[in-house]
């Protein structure tokens, strides 16, 4: 066997990669270690993972990523929370996110959209949210995942080191 592991479910997929918006802004980039990720599980933008199946290690391509499968459209304007529903150490800054819980309880993640005196404006929308995100993708490596790995859902580091 010559032939190369090409991504499919159950590959964990290290890959370099830069993002741009539309105008050709660079708005995210990996840097020094590539981006690893185990596919199938939703854990990179669902048009980049879609784009890399079937890809093999030394791929190099460009994706498109519309909104849809990307970070959604914008659905709902910031709103109007006062200070004093953050904790008081909290670093309220535009484009910070938090962690807050949605009325079924499960939690949602917030962006602050800006700060006014005591008012806080808050996005439930991520900041990428209505973009169209153009990818430039490098496929560094391509593996089979390790039982372990399957067992959590994620990848794990080149040695074995992880966070949970
Ligand atoms: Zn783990």
């Amino acid at each position: 066997m010559t032939d190369s592991l090409a991504v499919g479910d159950g590959s964990v997929v290290e890959f370099h990669y830069t993002l741009k918006d539309s105008m050709g802004t660079t708005l995210d980039k990996s840097e020094g270690e590539p981006l690893l990720y185990l596919h199938g599980t939703g854990q990179i933008v669902a048009g980049l993972e879609r784009a890399l199946i079937g890809k093999v290690a030394g791929d190099a391509f460009t994706e498109v990523v519309q909104p849809e499968d990307g970070y959604g459209r914008r659905t709902e304007q910031p709103q109007a929370v006062p200070r004093s529903a953050f904790p008081a150490t909290a670093k309220l800054e535009r484009g910070e996110q938090f962690l807050t819980r949605n009325p079924a309880g499960q939690p949602q993640p917030i962006w602050i959209a800006g700060v006014s005196g005591d008012t806080v404006f808050v996005d439930f929308n991520h900041p990428l949210a209505g973009q169209t995100l153009h990818f430039d993708v490098v496929v560094v490596s391509v593996r089979a995942a390790t039982a372990e790995e399957k067992a959590h859902g994620h990848a794990h580091g080149a040695h074995g080191h992880h966070h949970h």
